[in-house]
């Protein structure tokens, strides 16, 4: 205890003279500047590694052997010094651009100069890394646990506290030190970035700790996640440097999640240190830059499809396996053990099949887990809730408010909590239909056909809205702030372009065609084997059950993490969901519609705001109402985003309330989405986003109604 104390007592004056020097980084102007900064740094290795090179094996020879290496480096040091003295970096520029009549020279020299400016950071970042490596080497012998091996040195070091919490604490006050020099959004970033590095859990060896700093470290990542997604939604226009630090920090953070959950599962921690490492990398590549991170070249992230994808989906594997880690935590290894896998031997074909059933039943296993699917809620939700705060139409607000209830109520408490069989529950025990909850065995029948029946009912009343905009998981997954702003690429991606309008293109015929055959073939299949007229199972697993793992819990989620390349809401407009596509078929029978008071605003209306909001793409939206006033689809899963979008908030939504209303003379049909009275020809009008837009009447006067 007295003798930690002790080392602390070194090894926090030691991470404020790194992030003093880091900050002296910045500022190095001159070649001498950087070459004191270089050779306090490996005077710092340097005397850890003496520190190291004595304990590893206390004597006269290791004292003599320590002195010596840091002798010979702090000599070696001052020489090196010495050859910089005088040159100054910025002059040397600024001299050759004054007097250069040569341009290609001029640019051959400055990128030279900036070359250097890059191998000195590299520099830099390798050194505080070393004698971080150093100290946590030399500590660890010191306080003597745990125990190095030869093999596991390099993950007993870096996993230590003595190394992380030396990191987190850098982390902060280098932070604190250039808070003036860095934009807004990367210091909190960095500060949330050493939250998350303090809560490694292999930091101490004590299962309260390994548990809470698990969930602890996650929620500040889940911060970290809904603070990126906000400002990416917040910021079209990013710089370079930024968009490439997002992408490597995912990258370091999918890689710190992946190795977490190995190191539980088969206790080797090697993926997570290199993780910790990579992170640091990354930190201070960026963190060195100072300024210059903020003036490098900014691009719309929405033009760059690639980036897109990169981004969404190394977001999903940190996802991913947080939500293993999640499930490990409450329901203990036996999580994983409990996977049904099955040994991949056999012919070759065989071999193919038992690994496309492993990969999926581990896929599924836990994204369909229940912690995923809170951690998902958690993050997801938030963006939601963003939504309400810039929706203007009660209804919307409403209907957001309903997702997140009917996520976290209908879609994790009840089945998965609450219901001890929710297999003989129709509605929430089947929810996405056949195969969610089993087999279709007999004695699930009167649950599988009740679900079926309730939901059609739900759809004919209030439209295919009531599963894909409010009771379906996909509803809080697409429609936050963030997710719902990737509308665009349904107008700009090769294939979202040709999935616009309701009309059913070859692809959507195709792909739901083989959805409902496939599913109609296994429920049949399912049937006949729980009534034992066959035997066919796929791997041991009902096959029915299986097309449900592959659809909702694999599939899906490549679907999602596709929207650069499908738009979103890919399952509504490439028909691969049966239930949606049951659902959207009732819908079309039934009283749901969009509406709008006056189709000749329609006609005049220059921006067609309407067409632009649809997040599954129906551009014939406007269209529709000029020659009928109204606006019916399958494919129209009433998100509403287009009666938000309507700058002259001429459209409404009309279901069994409108119905009834007109059938029983309750007032008049006004349209429920209307929180006031339509401002035709009134400018400046609100956007979905409660901005106020430069709204051009489309005409002078009022027109009359279209119903
Ligand atoms: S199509 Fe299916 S998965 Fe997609 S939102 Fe609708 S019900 Fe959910
Ligand atoms: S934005 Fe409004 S006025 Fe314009 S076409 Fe759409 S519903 Fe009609």
């Amino acid at each position: 205890m007295f003798q930690s104390l002790w080392l602390w007592t070194i090894a926090v004056p030691m991470a404020l003279v790194t992030s003093w020097l880091v900050k002296r980084t910045i500022y190095s102007k001159t070649n001498i500047d950087r070459a004191l900064v270089l050779y306090l740094l490996i005077t710092m290795a340097s005397m850890f590694g003496g520190a190291v090179i004595y304990y590893s094996s206390p004597s006269v020879l290791s004292l003599v052997e320590a002195v010596a290496v840091n002798a010979v480096l702090m000599t070696g040091g001052v020489i090196f010094i010495l050859r910089f003295w005088g040159e100054n970096v910025d002059e040397e520029l600024n001299q050759l651009v004054a007097t250069s009549d040569n341009a290609s020279q001029t640019t051959l020299q400055s990128s030279r100069i900036e070359t250097q400016g890059i191998a000195f950071r590299g520099a830099a970042i390798s050194l505080i890394l070393l004698s971080e490596f150093l100290m946590g080497w030399a500590f660890v012998l010191i306080s003597g646990t745990p125990t190095i091996t030869s093999g596991t040195l390099f993950q007993t070091v870096v996993g230590s506290d003595w190394f992380i919490f030396t990191m987190a604490l850098e982390m902060v006050l280098s932070v604190y030190f250039l808070r003036r020099d860095l934009p807004k959004y990367f210091v909190a970033i960095f500060l949330t970035q050493s939250v998350v590095m303090f809560f490694a859990p292999t930091a101490i060896h004590n299962s309260s700790w390994v548990t809470d700093s698990i969930y602890l470290g996650s929620i500040a990542m889940i911060g970290l996640l809904i603070y990126v997604y906000e400002f990416l939604f917040n910021h079209r226009l990013i710089t370079n440097v930024a968009r490439a630090y997002l992408v490597a920090l995912l990258g370091a953070y999918a890689t710190m999640m992946a190795g977490l959950y190995l190191w539980l599962v088969v206790g080797n921690s090697l993926l997570f240190v290199l993780s910790i490492v990579a992170e640091m990398v990354i930190y201070f590549d960026v963190l060195l830059m100072g300024k210059q991170a903020e003036s490098s070249k900014s691009t719309s992230w929405m033009l760059t499809p690639w980036w897109v994808f990169g981004f969404l989906g190394l977001t999903f594997i940190a996802e991913y396996f947080m939500g293993g880690l999640f499930d490990i935590q409450y329901y203990g290894i036996s999580f994983v053990s409990g996977i049904s896998l099955v040994p991949i031997a056999g012919t070759a074909i065989n071999q193919i099949g038992a690994a496309f059933f492993d990969f999926i039943s581990y896929f599924g296993a836990i994204t369909g887990s229940a912690w995923f699917l809170i951690m998902m809620g958690a993050e997801m939700g938030a963006l939601v809730a963003f939504k309400i705060r810039i929706t203007r139409e009660l209804e919307t607000k409403i209907r957001l408010v309903m997702v997140i209830a009917a996520y976290f109520i209908y879609s994790i408490f009840l089945p998965s909590f609450f219901l001890s069989n929710a297999a003989s529950v129709p509605f929430v025990g089947w929810s996405m239909g056949i195969g969610t909850a089993g087999a279709v065995a007999p004695v699930f029948l009167g649950a599988i056909l009740g679900t079926y029946l309730i939901t059609a009912v739900l759809s004919f009343l209030f439209g295919s809205r009531q599963v894909c905009s409010v009771f379906c998981t996909a509803a809080l997954m697409y429609q936050g702030t963030f997710y719902d702003s990737m509308k665009e690429f349904n107008r700009s991606s090769k294939l979202g372009k040709k999935l616009l309008t309701s009309r059913m293109s070859g692809l959507y015929k195709t792909v739901s065609s083989v959805v409902i055959a496939s599913i109609v073939v296994a429920a049949i299949l399912s049937y006949l084997n729980a009534v034992g007229i066959i035997s066919f199972t796929f791997y041991g697993t009902d096959i029915a059950y299986f097309l449900y793992i592959f659809y909702f819990n694999f599939l899906w989620y490549v679907i999602f993490v596709s929207i650069p390349f499908v738009g979103t809401y890919g399952c509504v407009t490439t028909g691969m969901c049966h239930i949606g596509l049951f659902n959207q078929f009732v819908s079309r029978f039934g009283l749901f519609r969009l509406k709008v008071k006056d189709p000749a605003v329609c006609a005049k209306c220059e921006t067609k705001d309407c067409a632009k909001a649809c997040p599954v793409g129906l551009t014939d939206l406007p269209g529709s109402f000029i020659k009928s006033g109204q606006f019916r689809s399958h494919k129209c899963i009433g998100v509403g985003d287009c009666v938000s979008a309507c700058p002259y908030q001429n459209e409404y939504f009309y279901d069994v309330r409108g119905w009834l209303r007109e059938k029983f003379g309750i007032g008049k049909d006004k349209g429920y989405g209307l929180t006031k009275l339509p401002v035709i020809g009134t400018p400046g009008a609100m956007t979905n986003a409660g901005k106020q837009v430069d709204a051009k009447p489309p005409f002078g006067e009022n027109s009359s109604s279209a119903s």
